[in-house]
């Protein structure tokens, strides 16, 4: 792979799928079919802005594949989207569902957007628009959307509104990460951080260290790595590098936590207010037992693999190391929780969030943590004695989890 190819995170999936569908022991035809989403739909959304011009977007939603049930997956708003990246990221959904065992097959979407540079109003009318342009294609049972990257509750709110007015009857189970008022589950919003400290928790005692004073580095500071960054500080770990796409900040005694999470703003840039101690690509190289990158695709590439000092990365953001990378880090005994695992949290608790809406029942949030930690360890076990008793690396193994059930769900339906 050429260094561009080594980036092209569809790509790389698309390979890694293979592997594990040949090492499960299915034939080309079943490979041709997973290895691209079932379907893509493009589209264009006219948007009114505030100065009265009319600016036209582009968005997409990808389904990966509904053998196993109708798909999952979130709306992510950000100017770097692409084609290529919302269809990696909906087979990606799939196998978060395959190990977490959801009813779900994977679903995701993008706008090609800036909501930093957007008012409260265009962000509206973007968000209604995006549905009005998908409606076709999704629903409770057919395709459910989530918040991701620079989406929040409110925009599910818009989202979920906009989906009731073209029904005509209240949909609440139509998107999930919703207001709580809306039929939002408690513990949804903290999800994604929750499955990453239960994922650490497993790592670490593999590895002998002991959670009490480990040296914690985060990359990204949004939804995943401030939530983490709160939770790893209370439960008595040091947090010793925090970032956002600005810089980053250092100190090897532990960061104030608490001081930095207040002064974030919804976007989770907090590293402008103050003096840059490093930059990114330094924080990732920082001593440390745990490293999570918590912000975009392909940081841990195969220029920085070799020079990282952690015992343990687990992956929060979804894709943020080649492959390349990963068998360099495998090869070194880096511990690697893959993100299919890791960052399956969200995914899990927006299942209890689906759940909840369609009983009209909803449970306290001991309930949902409960839940979502037997959940995560099931997977964090199945994914490890797989990576153990059939030699492959961490990915690889995640792979092969995350895909069989879908592959068998195919074969019963008679699709191969
Ligand atoms: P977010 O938009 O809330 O936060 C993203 C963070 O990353 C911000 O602090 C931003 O400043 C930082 N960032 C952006 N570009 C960067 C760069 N080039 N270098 C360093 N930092 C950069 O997003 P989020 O919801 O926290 O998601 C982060 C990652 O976790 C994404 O890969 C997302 O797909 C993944 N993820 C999120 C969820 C969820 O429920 N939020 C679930 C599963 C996976």
């Amino acid at each position: 792979m050429n260094k561009h190819e080594a980036n092209d995170v569809l790509l790389s999936t698309q390979i890694v799928i293979e592997q594990a569908l040949m090492r499960l022991g299915y034939d080309q035809t079943m490979i041709e079919l997973l290895k691209e989403p079932m379907r893509l739909l493009t589209v264009r959304i006219p948007v009114r802005m505030d100065d009265g011009s009319t600016k036209v977007f582009t968005g997409y939603r990808s389904q990966h594949n509904d053998a196993v049930g109708p798909t999952k997956g979130g709306v992510r708003f950000h100017p770097a989207v692409t084609e290529n990246e919302v269809k990696a990221l909906s087979i990606w959904m799939s196998l978060k569902c395959g190990i977490a065992d959801l009813p779900y097959g994977g679903g995701k979407g993008g706008v090609i957007c800036d909501p930093r540079t957007m008012s409260f109003l265009e962000l509206e009318r973007l968000s209604r628009g995006y549905v009005r342009a998908v409606s076709q294609i999704v629903g409770p049972n057919k395709d459910i959307p989530a918040p991701d990257v620079m989406t929040n509750s409110q925009i599910m709110a818009w989202m979920m509104d906009e989906y009731s007015r073209i029904r005509e009857f209240d949909s609440p189970g139509f998107i999930t990460g919703k207001p709580l008022v809306l039929g939002g589950s408690k513990g949804r919003e903290t999800a994604t951080a929750r499955g990453v400290v239960i994922m650490i928790h497993e790592a670490l005692r593999l590895k002998g260290i002991a959670l009490e004073n480990a040296r914690i580095v985060i990359q990204g500071f949004g939804n995943a790595g401030s939530y983490l960054a709160k939770f790893m500080h209370e439960s008595g770990a040091r947090v010793i590098a925090i970032s956002d796409v600005n810089g980053a900040l250092y100190n090897k005694d532990g960061l104030d936590i608490e001081y930095l999470l207040d002064r974030r703003d919804s976007f989770g840039n907090v590293t402008n207010l103050f003096p840059k101690t490093i930059t990114n690509a330094e924080l990732l190289e920082l001593e440390c037992d745990v490293l999570v990158p918590a912000a975009i695709e392909n940081q841990i590439t195969e220029q920085n693999a070799p020079n990282l000092r952690a015992a343990v990365v687990v992956e929060a953001a979804n894709g943020p190391t080649t492959l390349e990378a990963t068998r360099i880090l495998t090869d070194r005994g880096v511990l690697l929780i893959p993100d299919v695992l890791a960052s399956s949290g969200g995914v899990i608790v927006s299942y209890f969030e689906w759940v909840q809406n369609n009983q009209g029942y909803y449970w306290d949030e001991q309930e949902v943590d409960d839940k979502l930690q037997i959940m995560m360890k099931r997977g964090f076990e199945h994914v490890y004695d797989i990576h153990r008793t059939r030699k492959v690396d961490m990915r690889l193994a995640a792979y092969m989890a995350g895909v069989r059930k879908m592959a068998e769900a195919v074969r019963f339906r008679g699709w191969v």
